[in-house]
């Protein structure tokens, strides 16, 4: 069978791959997410709050990269990798060490010098800003990463949603003046929807406080399920929405935009938040250019944010049923889940054949060619959840049993009519 070089491998085969499943979700996991990534081997949890990412889930963590790297790019984003590590002098400078204190991992190094893991990057931006832009003519910029933030969070208890070390991509963009910073803000926003739309999750821009710029708000992508931490108000007819810590309304009662909609309440998983800055952290830092009449002016500044790793949870969170996980096809660890019953040399003639037709066809596949019970095969099937189930067996002679995750019936099809037939679908 065809193996090639590619920075993810197209073909795993589930005799080898790293991580096996559990027969049931682990104990001591409250969240929907921790227990079905946990018990399909997507991951492992060493403490609360800090998991290791295993081949099937780390597969799924670097698609939703690519996604975002996408869009980063396409609003001209330049990507860049900023250390966790930081010096306190950075945090004095905007005031935010002694504040930050709760959350923040701060400690003494070996030589007595005070450091902290970075909760969040404004601090370095600006200092690199304080280095690199000189004058108007080079901004705008936008520069963001896809890196690892550490919080003290209080009661980690929502799986990936809430880790104590997670994965975010942080954008920050620097400006010359408002308007330009408001322009780019609203590019962000339409960027944001287009990442979370295309990872299968319908997102909702929500006010929210946090907006260090003239008090404005900030906003949350804010996806409503009842896994949620937050409670948003919202119009179910408009595109009013508040989070509940600052909103003015309540339910029940008239929608501002039209007064014959009511709000709604729901709980929501915040997947991303988008801050006006304005000059706060360039004050701070000393990051100014020189303006077109030559005066020294600070650089105006936004920060954007979205949870990569709490993205997975989310998804898991909403794409679930009592049997595992329902991945949506663009951010799948595979696209297929090839699935031998029985060894004897037509069986597995017929699965090569098909496995070679996937993979020249440019497509992902697990192929569980296990020694186990076809019950175990089936269960652990649904479980990961990869959205194409293809069984090969006794039974189905020359033809392949396609079965979609999704849906309950399955379809007797030739290998060369799989493609063809789930082309015109989306994916
Ligand atoms: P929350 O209110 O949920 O604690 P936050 O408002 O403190 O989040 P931000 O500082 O806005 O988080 O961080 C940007 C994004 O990073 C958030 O929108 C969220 O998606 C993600 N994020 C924040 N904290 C965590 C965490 N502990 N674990 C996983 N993702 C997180
Ligand atoms: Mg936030």
């Amino acid at each position: 069978m065809i193996s090639s070089k590619a920075s993810v491998p197209n073909l795993v085969r589930q005799s080898q791959l790293f991580g096996t499943t559990l027969r049931e979700a682990p104990r001591g996991e409250e969240s929907i997410n921790a227990r079905l990534l946990e018990q399909g081997a997507f991951i492992r949890k060493h403490m609360a709050g800090a998991y290791s990412y295993l081949p099937l889930g780390l597969r799924v963590l670097r698609k939703i990269e690519t996604i975002i790297r996408e869009e980063m790019n396409a609003v001209d984003g330049q990507e860049v990798l900023m250390p966790a590590l930081q010096p306190k002098e950075l945090w004095d400078k905007t005031g935010r060490w002694e504040g930050l204190k709760p959350v923040m991992y701060q400690f003494l190094d070996h030589s007595e010098k005070h450091v902290g893991l970075g909760v969040t990057h404004e601090e370095v931006i600006a200092e690199l800003a304080r280095q690199f832009v000189k004058s108007y003519k080079d901004l705008p910029v936008a520069l963001y990463q896809i890196q690892t933030k550490f919080r003290h969070e209080a009661r980690p208890k929502s799986g990936l949603n809430r880790g104590r070390e997670f994965s975010m991509k942080d954008l920050y963009s620097l400006h010359t003046s408002e308007d330009d910073m408001n322009a780019y803000y609203e590019r962000v926003k339409t960027a944001y929807l287009n990442v979370f739309t295309r990872c299968g999750l319908d997102a909702k821009i929500v006010e929210a406080s946090g907006g260090d710029f003239t008090k404005e708000y900030s906003h949350e992508f804010q996806v409503l399920t009842e896994a949620g931490e937050d409670h948003i108000f919202y119009c179910p007819n408009c595109t009013f929405a508040q989070n509940k810590e600052i909103a003015k309304v309540k339910e029940g009662n008239p929608c501002p935009n039209n007064p014959e909609d009511r709000i709604q309440i729901s709980r929501a998983i915040e997947v991303g938040n988008i801050f006006k800055l304005g000059t706060k952290y360039s004050d701070g830092i000393g990051a100014h250019f020189v303006n077109e009449e030559g005066k020294k002016m600070p650089i105006i500044m936004a920060s954007y944010g979205i949870g990569v790793s709490r993205l997975i949870g989310t998804i898991v969170e909403v794409h679930n049923d009592e049997k595992g996980i329902r991945w949506p096809l663009s951010v799948a660890p595979f696209d297929f889940h090839v699935v031998q019953l029985g060894n004897t040399p037509e069986i597995n003639s017929a699965t090569e054949t098909l496995i070679t037709l996937l993979l020249n066809a440019g497509k992902t596949v697990l192929y569980d060619d296990r020694n186990a019970s076809a019950g175990e095969k089936l269960n652990d099937s649904d479980l990961l959840g990869i959205p194409y189930r293809l069984l090969v067996s006794a039974k189905t002679g020359d033809k392949v049993e396609v079965k979609k995750r999704d849906e309950k019936d399955s379809q007797l099809l030739s290998p060369q009519d799989i493609l063809h037939t789930l082309s015109g679908e989306k994916g």
